[in-house]
């Protein structure tokens, strides 16, 4: 017999995140946990949710089991499998088992510093370089009211 006190209890993101109902997913890798913990991810989706246009973010397994997003928001074969109207993904490599919960999105953009990375077989547009200098730009268009052909809802 052993008796257990509850000293703190936490609660973690859990549920869908709205992956499955957003228009438009932004999904980061690895190296956005690492270089601005996911900040210019975040503020892209706020960006667009300004424009009234439902958006969320995601992260690959690396980025999960990094400890920078929790496993609700995994897009991948072990993760949720997405198909939004637009799905950017940002610093990541395009591994099988994270395009396998992608690959149906209506569009795919890529943004990614090595020009032979993987993700740009299963993308539609590619951007080739680094995302901390390119992502502050595309939030500024996106705030100056471009929205990828989304309307607000
Ligand atoms: C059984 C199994 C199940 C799995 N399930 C999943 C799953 O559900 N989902 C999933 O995502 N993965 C899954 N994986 C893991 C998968 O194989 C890959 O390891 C993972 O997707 C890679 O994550 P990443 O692209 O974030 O990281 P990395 O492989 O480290 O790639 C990082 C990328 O970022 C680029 N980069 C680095 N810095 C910058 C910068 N400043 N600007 C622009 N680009 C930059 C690099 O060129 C590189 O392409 C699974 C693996 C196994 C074995």
């Amino acid at each position: 017999m052993f008796a257990v006190e509850i000293l703190n209890t936490e609660r973690k993101e859990g549920g869908d995140q709205g992956l499955f109902t957003a228009s438009i997913i932004i999904t980061g890798g690895r190296p956005c946990g690492e270089l601005d913990d996911f900040k210019l991810i975040k503020d892209l989706v706020q960006a667009f949710e300004q424009k009234g246009i439902a958006a969320a973010w995601g992260a690959t397994r690396q980025a999960v089991d990094h400890g920078y997003a929790p496993y609700s928001r995994q897009i991948g074969q072990t993760g949720k499998t997405v198909r939004p109207k637009v799905y950017i993904a940002i610093a990541i490599s395009g591994a099988i088992q994270h395009v396998s919960g992608m690959k149906d999105s209506e569009k795919i953009i890529a943004i990614n510093q090595d020009r032979h990375s993987n993700i740009f077989n299963c993308a539609d547009y590619g951007i080739v370089g680094n995302y901390l200098e390119i992502m502050p730009a595309i939030i500024k268009k996106v705030q100056a009211g471009f929205t990828f052909g989304l309307k607000a809802s």
